[in-house]
């Protein structure tokens, strides 16, 4: 079976969660399987080209599989949490939700100029969060070279709206 199947396979759904009418991933069950963890990391490095210097990850589940994926590539890892979490001077990007605007931040520090980053979430939707992350990357001075998920919902836009920022988006289960 191919990687792609076998890990379809760890990935639950829940349907009405947060909501009635949502179908939720959830990729808590393929990071309890050893060899679906270490599978999904080692398929998400194989899709990276040259060399990484940081991983910027999403809070929270974007830390899980950011950092193993970090360690992987021989990268460090760049936190980007929502906005009040993190200590010291940040930089922040809000955008929209369904309802309202959330908001992300960093530290303004933690991106050294041209430091070839690749953003790294759980799961693309319709891309705000990422390209949250993206701008507020690019504003440290940093050169996103991509983005890495492990599932896209390609309906949602997401995976185009990153390509129009100049972002060389990829995923590894598409779900309709
Ligand atoms: P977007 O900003 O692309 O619309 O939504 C993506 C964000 O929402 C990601 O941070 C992701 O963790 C979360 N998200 C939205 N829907 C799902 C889902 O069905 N499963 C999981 N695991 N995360 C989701």
């Amino acid at each position: 079976t191919s990687v792609a199947d076998d890990l379809r396979a760890l990935v639950r759904t829940i349907p009405d969660f947060p909501k009635p009418g949502i179908q939720f991933r959830d990729i808590t069950t393929l990071m309890l399987d050893r060899s679906g963890l270490s599978r999904a990391v080692d398929a998400l490095a194989d899709t990276v080209d040259g060399p990484i210097d940081l991983v910027a990850a999403i809070e929270a589940r974007g830390f899980a599989i950011g950092g193993a994926l970090a360690v992987k590539l021989g990268a460090g890892l760049l936190l980007i949490r929502k906005d009040g979490k993190l200590p010291g001077k940040t930089i922040a990007e809000d955008y929209a939700l369904e309802y309202g605007t959330d908001r992300l931040a960093m530290h303004v520090d933690a991106c050294t100029p041209d430091a070839r980053v690749l953003v790294v979430d759980d799961l693309l939707a319709t891309g705000g969060t990422a390209l949250a992350a993206v701008r507020l990357v690019r504003r440290a001075g940093g050169n996103v070279v991509g983005a890495r998920f492990l599932i896209d919902l390609p309906e949602l836009g997401g995976g185009d709206a990153l390509v129009a920022a100049g972002v060389d988006a990829r995923s590894l289960l598409a779900y309709e």
